[in-house]
C-alpha cells in the first residue's frame, strides 16, 4: 500500500463515525493472524478489539479457512426463498441446540443491526396477529442496539443519534439504566423506573429490548443481574415479550455462553451477530419460541414479511458452524476465565488514578472509563507505537481481545493502558 492508496482512502472513503472533512487518521493492515495484524510497515500489533467483539479465535484461522475454502468450492451463495442447503441447517441445528430449548425457530439475516430490526419485526406482527394494537418498546437507557431507523429508535436517546433524525424516529420508552454494579450489592430501587412505566404503558407495550449484563457501545456499563431477573419478572407478569441483544455478549464473551445465564432467565427473542462467524464476515441470527413463529404466522400477513437478499447466505453459514464448533471444542471457559482475573490484576489498580473514573471487568471484557473524554488520534497513536491495537472511544479506554490471547499478549496490552495514562 503506498501513500497514493492512502490519500485514495482519506478523501473517497468513509470510515464508521468519521468525518469526510477532518478524518481521523487509518492504518493500513495487510494481513493478520493468530492476534496480530500486520501493517503495511511490517509492524504487527496485539489486538485488544477482536475487530469489535468478532474475531473470537483470532484471524486467519486454519480451521475457518478451510470451511470458506472447501463451501466456496460448492458454492457461494444460492437465494434461500424456496431452497435450503445444508450449511444453514447444520448452523442452525447448532443454534437452537446451545440457546435455551424454548428458542426453536431461527432466522438468518446480514448483520446485528438487521437482526435487530428483525426482532422488533417479530414482536409487531406478534401482537399485530393477536388483534393487539401495541406499537411502543420499552428499554433501557445507555443502551445501544445498531444503526439502522429500528434499531437506532431504542438506543440510548441522549448519548446516540435521536437529535439527529428527530422526526423520523419513533418514540419509545426508556427506563433508567441499572446502577447496581455486576459484583456489587443489589439496589432494589434500580428496577423502580422500569416497573413504573411497564405499569403506566403495559397496553401500548410490544416489547422489552435489552442487552443483558453489559451495555456495550452506549457505555460498557456492566450491571447486576438481579436487574435482568426483575425484568423477566415484569415481563411475564404483564405478559410482554423479551428481546436479549446479546450481539456483543453471546459466544462466551462475558464468561458464560450467553450473558443471560449470568441471571438464570431466558428470553423470547435472542439476538445474535458478531461472533457468530469468528469474525469472518457479516451473519446474524435472530431465534424465537416456537409460540411466537406460530403466532406471527397465523396473523393477517400469513408470515413473517422479512426476506433478505443473502438470507441464508451459505460461505457465512459454513463459516460459522465451523465458528461454533471450535468454540464448543476448545476450553473456552477456562481461558475466559483467566483474561478475566489476569485483566483484574493489571487493570483495577487503575482505579486509585486521579485521571480514572472507573475500572470494570467481566469475563474477557476491560473497560477503563476515564474522567474526561479521550484524544482518540494521539491515544490510537501511542497505542501503535505501543505495538497494540486498541481503539477507545469518549471516555472509554477498553479491552475485549481474542479468547486465544496468551498471558504475555494480555500483558502487552495492559501494560499499554497503564503507560498511558499513568
Ligand atoms: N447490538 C449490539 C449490542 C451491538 O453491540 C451492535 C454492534 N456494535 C449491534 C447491535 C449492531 O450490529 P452490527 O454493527 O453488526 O449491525
Amino acid at each position: 500500500m503506498n501513500s497514493s492508496d492512502l490519500e485514495f482512502d482519506l478523501r473517497h472513503i468513509w470510515h464508521p463515525y468519521t468525518s469526510m472533512t477532518h478524518p481521523l487518521p487509518t492504518y493500513p493492515v495487510i494481513s493478520a493472524a493468530g492476534v496480530e495484524l500486520e501493517l503495511s510497515d511490517g509492524r504487527r500489533l496485539i489486538d485488544g478489539m477482536s475487530s469489535w467483539w468478532a474475531a473470537i479465535h483470532g484471524y486467519n484461522h486454519p480451521v475457518l479457512n478451510e470451511a470458506a475454502k472447501s463451501q466456496i468450492d460448492r458454492m457461494s451463495h444460492v437465494m434461500f426463498g424456496g431452497i435450503t442447503h445444508p450449511p444453514a441447517i447444520e448452523l442452525c441445528q447448532q443454534l437452537v441446540a446451545m440457546t435455551p430449548a424454548a428458542l426453536e425457530c431461527v432466522f438468518l439475516a446480514d448483520s446485528g443491526s438487521v437482526a435487530v430490526e428483525v426482532a422488533l419485526k417479530m414482536a409487531l406482527q406478534y401482537w399485530q396477529a393477536k388483534g393487539e394494537k401495541r406499537h411502543r418498546f420499552l428499554t433501557l437507557r445507555h443502551g445501544y442496539h445498531g444503526d439502522t431507523f429500528g434499531a437506532m429508535s431504542v438506543c440510548d436517546p441522549d448519548n446516540s443519534m435521536h437529535n439527529l433524525y428527530k422526526g423520523y424516529l419513533p418514540n419509545h420508552l426508556f427506563a433508567d439504566a441499572p446502577q447496581s454494579r455486576f459484583e456489587g450489592e443489589w439496589q432494589p430501587e434500580d428496577i423502580t423506573s422500569f416497573r413504573q412505566l411497564l405499569l403506566q404503558h403495559h397496553n401500548e407495550i410490544a416489547a422489552v429490548i435489552l442487552e443483558p449484563i453489559v451495555q456495550g457501545a452506549g457505555g460498557m456499563r456492566i450491571y447486576h443481574p438481579e436487574y435482568l431477573r426483575q425484568v423477566r419478572k415484569l415481563c411475564d407478569e404483564y405478559q410482554i415479550l423479551l428481546i436479549a441483544d446479546e450481539i456483543a455478549t453471546g459466544f462466551g464473551r462475558t464468561g458464560k455462553l450467553f450473558a443471560c445465564e449470568h441471571a438464570q432467565i431466558e428470553p423470547d427473542i435472542l439476538c445474535l451477530g458478531k461472533a457468530l462467524t469468528g469474525g469472518y464476515m457479516t451473519l446474524s441470527a435472530t431465534l424465537t419460541t416456537r409460540h411466537v413463529a406460530e403466532t406471527i404466522s397465523q396473523g393477517e400477513a400469513g408470515c413473517f414479511m422479512h426476506g433478505p437478499t443473502f438470507m441464508g447466505n451459505p460461505l457465512a453459514c459454513a463459516v460459522a458452524s465451523a465458528n461454533l464448533k471450535l468454540l464448543s471444542d476448545s476450553q473456552w471457559q477456562p481461558r475466559i476465565q483467566s483474561i478475566e482475573t489476569q485483566l483484574k490484576v493489571e487493570l483495577l489498580p487503575l482505579k486509585s488514578h486521579t485521571t480514572v473514573k472507573d475500572v470494570r471487568v467481566l469475563g474477557a471484557i476491560g473497560v477503563v472509563e476515564m474522567k474526561q473524554p479521550v484524544d482518540m488520534a494521539s491515544l490510537q497513536r501511542r497505542f501503535v507505537q505501543h505495538g497494540v491495537w486498541i481503539r477507545p472511544f469518549g471516555r472509554l479506554i477498553y479491552l475485549m481481545p481474542p479468547y486465544i490471547t496468551r498471558s504475555e499478549q494480555l500483558s502487552k496490552l495492559t501494560n499499554a493502558i497503564n503507560d498511558v495514562i499513568i
